[in-house]
């Protein structure tokens, strides 16, 4: 037992040797002096326990000098006990017996109060006729080394657990795992690796791994299995260290049925290629692997120009995101899809398609492929259309007839509901237009002419609206007017007003003076009606109230047609105040969230109003838009903004971009870049310090000379923003291609960004879609840390709102301490 290697053990197996000394007292022994050197206590007992002698060591531990403990049994002085030690009383016994005396070492451990192991190792001392004499005792304290040996067991059974952890997790992969040292002998393989080698673990550790590996790109590998087959693996080597040595860990992703099948698709895809159908075949990914004749000659793109791409660059742009979304749920769930779809052709035409797309999985479950089928079906659209035209026109004037009216009707109040959902705060207005005293002209010049003065008039009107709006024949005098999309109310009563100016311009048949009288009925939803035909109705009541009262319009509500008045007041003054300059400009901040330092100005316009008080500019903006006063409006702006910016900057002071707010109206005229461009060089602001802020609606459904404006300004150096981005619901696939370099998060989803809500999603979204098309995000309207802070956590960087700072003159702004 003694293992010859620790000094203290090579002590202990002299001392454990039997030693037979003569029968003399032990306290005359010299070699007792000797034990004095050691560091174990030593103790010598008689027959009865009674300490005989014992070593400096044992007096050190005992606390006591020799001659206080000679001759008291050793239990009273060390160790402390209430009696012998067990071993040492049975072999006292079995001594006496006559049995084991003179026998070798009894070792016994002990633990004593105080936590220390101590380890006795006794012999007996027997005379030269071998009657015992007395005991030795020598004591070794093990408490350092048992920790030594605790601690070390239970850091080796963690390793021991981590290593079969890790064990359980690798075999449970669906990737087989080797890994190979750099001799390329395989030193761990998981159970998949084994399945796919058609070999146990066990056995292939130690084999040669027979490939070359090499780390990058994934290498595909044909592994022979057991008997006979083989399985396509892609494998992927990364390097580490096994067991201190460079190794390589390689996983080994089974494809033998991906490649199968891939295989197949394509021979079905050659027997395709006489189909009438176009077929798209993608993986799992959605890249497109193969595509057969019949979809070169229906999208115009040759298979080159198809295969690794994304089927998504044969999109329309008319389906909203919520349509795929919905197309992909259905494929998940059941496996395939059948719908129609607009896609667009290489020459940018679109073309409505009759689609069917199939998912393929592997035994697994897990989708490999998916199929698409389509056919052209934009003949039979085309047929249809002719069909609903002849349905729902009317055949005199070539305007919607009732039907449209109302099916139009219905659509607009549903998307308009869709969109208040959103946020969104337009309202749709429904006119009856009513030509007064039409019989007379009927009876007086006959149906001829009647016929024409209508057909006349439904152009006039038609003409007056915008491209939105829908102008119907009703009934035999009787028109419609359906505005989808209105700011506001009053922008019905301007389109009244133009309507009536529109039709009553002077008209000349055949000769005859034809005088023309309309009376407008207006109902606004949601401000009155519930549903379509409550609307019509109301329109209807409003319009035999303007008749009654001989005015040209009436609402449905004498509020509104006081609203309507105050507008037409308020423009009025307002052309006053822009002729005297009683016009001003705040600016507000806009700044680094995560540092509050700025980084630009909006500028904002303010009209202190001598008797209503001051009035906001989100009330007389429209107003000025209907007074035809937005273009020297945005021109006293854009001037007065960028020569008071650019005198804070020939001071020193820089606080970044200005913004400047555009309307509509503005963008419309082609003289606006020119102007744009003359008051930069002008008021000597450099182009790339101006912004331009232009709301979502301009960028869509506009006309491209709009984008055309907008770019040209770009290539100056000008910057686009999209403001309160996020209300208008556009395809927003589009923004990519439309000149924009920032967007701003509308305010009304900021309000609720810092608590699980829509606006909290639609600011992420935003977000997301901004940095994947490389555009700035400005959150704009932010009133609380909490609001500032779940923004800075979701990503935006920049932001405005009342909590950074206040619109405020220019003078009056002071910017925050820069960061220390
Ligand atoms: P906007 O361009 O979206 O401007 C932001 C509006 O939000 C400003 O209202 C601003 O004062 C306000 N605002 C800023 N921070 C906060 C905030 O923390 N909380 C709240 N509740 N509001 C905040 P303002 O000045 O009344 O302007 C309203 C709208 O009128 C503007 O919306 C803009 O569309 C239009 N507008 C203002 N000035 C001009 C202008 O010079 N030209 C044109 N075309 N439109 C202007
Ligand atoms: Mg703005
Ligand atoms: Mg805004």
């Amino acid at each position: 037992m003694p293992s010859g290697r620790d000094p203290q053990h090579q002590r202990s197996a002299v001392l454990a040797t039997p030693v037979t000394i003569a029968a003399q007292g032990a306290e005359a022994c010299d070699w007792l002096r000797a034990l004095d050197a050691l560091s174990e206590p030593v103790f010598i007992h008689d027959e009865h326990y009674r300490i005989l002698a014992a070593n400096r060591a044992y007096a050190e531990r005992a606390g006591l000098a020799p001659e206080e403990f000679r001759l008291r049994p050793y239990w009273e002085v060390f160790p402390r006990r209430d009696g012998p030690l067990p071993s040492c009383r049975a072999a006292m016994e079995q001594g006496r017996c006559g049995e084991r005396r003179g026998s070798g070492e009894i070792t016994e451990e002990l633990a004593l109060p105080t936590g220390e192991i101590l380890i006795s190792r006794s012999f007996a001392v027997t005379d030269a006729e071998g009657r015992y004499r007395q005991s030795v005792h020598i004591l070794e304290d093990i408490t350092e080394q048992r920790r030594r040996e605790h601690r070390l067991s239970v850091a080796e059974s963690r390793a021991r657990e981590r290593e079969h952890q890790l064990d359980r997790v690798l075999s449970n992969t669906a990737e087989g795992i080797l890994v190979v040292d750099d001799h390329g002998r395989i030193v761990y393989a998981n159970a998949t690796a084994g399945t796919l080698t058609g070999h146990p673990p066990a056995e292939l550790i130690g084999q040669v791994f027979g490939f070359p590996v090499a780390t990058g790109a994934p290498q595909e590998i044909e592994l022979r299995t057991g008997e006979g087959g083989s399985r396509i693996v892609e494998m992927r080597a990364r390097t580490m260290r096994w067991e201190g040595d460079p190794a390589f860990v390689l996983n080994l992703h089974d494809v033998t049925e991906r490649k199968r099948v891939e295989r197949e698709l394509r021979q079905a895809a050659i027997v395709f290629e006489e189909a009438r159908e176009g077929v798209i075949i993608t993986d799992a990914e959605a890249t497109i692997v193969a595509v057969n004749r019949a979809f070169t000659r229906i999208t115009g793109y040759e298979e080159d120009q198809a295969l690794g791409r994304n089927p998504r660059f044969l999109a329309s742009g008319f389906h909203s995101q919520a349509f795929y979304e919905a197309m992909w749920e259905a494929i998940r769930s059941h496996g395939y899809w059948t719908g129609e779809i607009w896609n667009r052709r290489n020459d940018g035409t679109t073309f409505a398609e009759l689609a069917t797309i199939r998912e393929l999985r592997d035994e697994s479950g897990h989708p490999t492929h998916y199929i698409g089928v389509f056919s052209d079906i934009s003949r039979i659209k085309e047929y249809q259309s002719q069909l609903e035209r002849v349905m729902h026109l009317d055949p005199l004037t070539e305007l919607p007839n009732r039907l449209l009216f109302q099916d139009r009707l219905e659509q607009a109040l549903r998307q308009h509901q869709r969109q208040r959902r959103r946020g969104g705060d337009s309202t749709v207005a429904v006119l009856i237009v009513d030509l007064s005293d039409f019989r007379a002209v009927n009876d007086s010049l006959g149906h001829a002419i009647g016929d024409r003065t209508l057909r006349i008039i439904g152009e006039r009107l038609d003409a007056a609206v915008g491209d939105s709006a829908t102008v119907a024949r009703l009934s035999g005098d009787e028109f419609g007017v359906l505005l989808p999309q209105l700011v506001s109310t009053d922008d019905a009563a301007g389109t009244a007003e133009r309507l009536i100016a529109a039709a009553e311009a002077p008209l000349e048949i055949e000769g005859h003076q034809i005088p023309i009288t309309l009376r407008v009925g207006l109902s606004t939803f949601p401000d009155q009606a519930q549903g379509a035909s409550v609307l019509l109705e109301q329109a209807d009541a409003a319009m035999y109230e303007a008749k009654s009262e001989g005015v040209g319009y009436r609402f449905f509500s004498e509020e509104l047609t006081e609203r309507a008045r105050e507008r037409i007041e308020l423009g009025a003054e307002l052309r006053q105040a822009l002729a005297s300059d009683a016009l001003d400009l705040h600016f507000q901040p806009q700044a680094d969230l995560a540092s509050g330092q700025w980084i630009g100005l909006e500028a904002l316009l303010r009209w202190p109003h001598p008797e209503r008080g001051p009035i906001s500019p989100a009330r007389f903006i429209p107003v000025a838009e209907h007074a035809g006063l937005m273009g020297q409006l945005g021109a006293w702006v854009l001037r007065r903004a960028c020569r008071q910016y650019q005198a804070l900057l020939r001071n020193g002071r820089d606080w970044g971009r200005l913004a400047v707010n555009i309307t509509a109206p503005e963008l419309a005229d082609p003289g606006f870049v020119g102007r744009v461009l003359s008051t930069l060089d002008e008021t000597g602001l450099p182009p790339d310090r101006l912004e331009l802020e232009i709301t979502e609606s301009l960028l869509v459904n506009t006309d491209t000379r709009v984008i055309a404006r907008l770019d040209e300004l770009r290539r100056h150096g000008v910057r686009v923003a999209v403001d309160d981005f996020g209300t208008g619901y556009s395809a927003l696939s589009y923004l990519k291609d439309l000149p924009v370099d920032r967007l701003k998060i509308d305010r009304s989803f900021v309000d609720n960004v810092d608590q699980p809500s829509r606006g909290a999603t639609i600011t992420r979204a935003i977000l997301a879609l901004g940095h994947s098309l490389e555009l700035e995000v400005i959150a704009e309207g932010i009133e609380t840390v909490a609001q500032r802070d779940a923004l800075l956590e979701a990503g935006c960087l920049q932001g405005q709102g009342y909590l950074l700072a206040r619109p405020a003159p220019l003078e009056q702004l002071t910017p925050p301490d820069p960061p220390s």
